[in-house]
């Protein structure tokens, strides 16, 4: 039997041997040191390990001196703690939620837009991809990466990109219809959603050229991955990123499709025990801690990514070079995903803290309705609000809606609870009920 042809973006990149990825890291991690050190922030950090210059780092293990970085670090030096070139050199900014209203801010060069892009072509290559492709892009356009940073890799690799965002099912489809949309990026859940709308639609399956959904943003297990793949008749590829990390296209699925390669010679990639912060031994699991080799604008050393996973050892047969990481299994935090935006339960707390009217207890109930998340907040509201007319309790129903969806980007159901009758956890408050399968 023939060999099979694998797709590539960059082969000689992907495929290089692995001393010649960590000579790349090395060379990288002391230019990021080097750009760290012209922020306070590093340069108060690093100086106090003795780092203080690019010469101190003379060997991948020094990394290991390096503390670690939070999310609660990015919000502490929000906006532009992390600046490390002049802000004329900016052009361009996301965020991402943050555990409370402060969001967590990433800025880039043009090179680094430009490098995030051909991070993200290598992915799409990697998934099957090709410059004949037209790709419908659902995810939201904005402040989220999943729009427009997986937007400028798919233009980079040739495709035809088709910004619809997110949202608009009906549309969606007949744009995929008209446009002969063969590649889709959008969450898993959101997959669901779109077959569904198509059985109901006026086309057949028949008159559509879609053959690969790109899905990630959110956990989804392999039996999913496997409906998906059965009942929309595509092939389904993981994808793994952060805002962080300038998005989606972090990891990628190979044409394999049995993990996903890592761009280790865009990222230094460690797998460390959460509790001891210690490293685990190769392929168990333990949280992702990852330091960005190739930005410029704003450096982020040994990044603690919350995300739980383990490496897959052995190397993969379609000639990457690249190691692979396993499926998501959790997070290490509280962070909830619904459709694909992250939630922090601490956010919808500072709402209701904020509120007048609102009692002492609250709980966050996460379901399906149909293939989507739906999100509730049950709230117990104090004796005189619940004593008073129906208006008072409509507006404070509608001022929270309306305040967390400007702090969350999705619009929750609010329920007004009677004083007591949320149940009182004996210990620790139960504050969130994430009733959504595994599967
Ligand atoms: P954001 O910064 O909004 O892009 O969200 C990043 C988070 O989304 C990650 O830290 C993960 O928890 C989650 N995420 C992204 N891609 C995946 C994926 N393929 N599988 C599981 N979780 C994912
Ligand atoms: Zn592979």
């Amino acid at each position: 039997m023939a060999e099979r042809e694998f797709s590539f973006w960059d082969k000689k990149a992907e495929t290089m041997p692995r001393n010649e990825i960590e000579t790349i890291q090395l060379e990288l991690l002391k230019k990021q040191v080097e750009n760290a050190l012209l922020t306070p922030f590093y340069k108060e950090r690093l100086t106090k390990v003795g780092i203080t210059s690019p010469n101190d780092i003379k060997s991948l293990d020094d990394l290991k001196r390096i503390p670690f970085t939070t999310k609660h670090d990015l919000r502490e030096v929000y906006p532009y703690g992390l600046l490390a070139v002049p802000h004329s050199e900016i052009v361009r900014v996301h965020a991402s939620s943050g555990t409370t209203g402060t969001p967590t801010v990433i800025y880039l060069t043009a090179k680094d837009v430009d490098m995030a892009a051909d991070t993200m072509a290598r992915g799409l290559a990697a998934a099957g991809c090709n410059r004949y492709d037209t790709c419908q892009n659902m995810m939201t356009y904005g402040l989220f990466t999943g729009g427009m940073s997986f937007h400028y890799g798919a233009e980079k690799l040739g495709m035809t990109v088709v910004p619809t965002s997110s949202g608009n099912t009906l549309r969606q489809i007949k744009f995929m219809h008209d446009f002969g949309t063969s590649v889709t990026h959008a969450t898993p859940s959101y997959m669901l959603h779109l077959h569904q709308a198509m059985k109901e639609s006026e086309y057949k399956r028949e008159e559509f050229k879609w053959r690969i959904g790109i899905s990630g943003a959110e956990p989804y297990s392999e039996q999913l991955r496997n409906k998906m793949e059965q009942e929309l008749g595509i092939e389904v590829y993981n994808c793994y990123g952060m805002s962080e990390l300038n998005g989606p296209g972090v990891a990628f699925e190979c044409q394999l499709r049995q993990g996903m390669h890592v761009w280790e010679d865009r990222y230094i990639m460690e797998i460390i025990n959460p509790d001891t912060l210690e490293p685990v031994k190769d392929g168990e699991e333990g949280e992702l801690v990852m330091t960005i080799l190739c930005r410029d604008a704003m450096p982020l050393l040994r990044y603690r990514t919350r995300d739980l996973t383990h490496v897959i050892t052995e190397p993969c047969a379609c000639g990457r070079t690249h190691r692979r990481i396993a499926r998501f299994t959790g997070r290490t935090d509280d962070m909830l995903i619904i459709n694909g935006v992250n939630v922090f339960p601490s956010q919808i707390e500072e709402v209701l803290l904020k509120a007048k009217g609102v009692g002492a207890n609250y709980l966050i109930v996460v379901d399906k309705k149909g293939d989507l998340d739906k999100l509730t907040v049950q709230v117990e509201v104090t004796p005189e609000v619940f004593a008073d007319d129906a208006r008072v309790l409509n507006n404070l129903r509608d001022t929270l809606k309306s305040e967390m969806q400007a702090l969350i980007t999705i619009n929750p159901a609010i329920e007004l609870k009677e004083p007591g009758s949320i149940p009182q956890a004996e210990t620790k408050a139960k504050r969130v009920n994430d009733l959504r399968p595994k599967d």
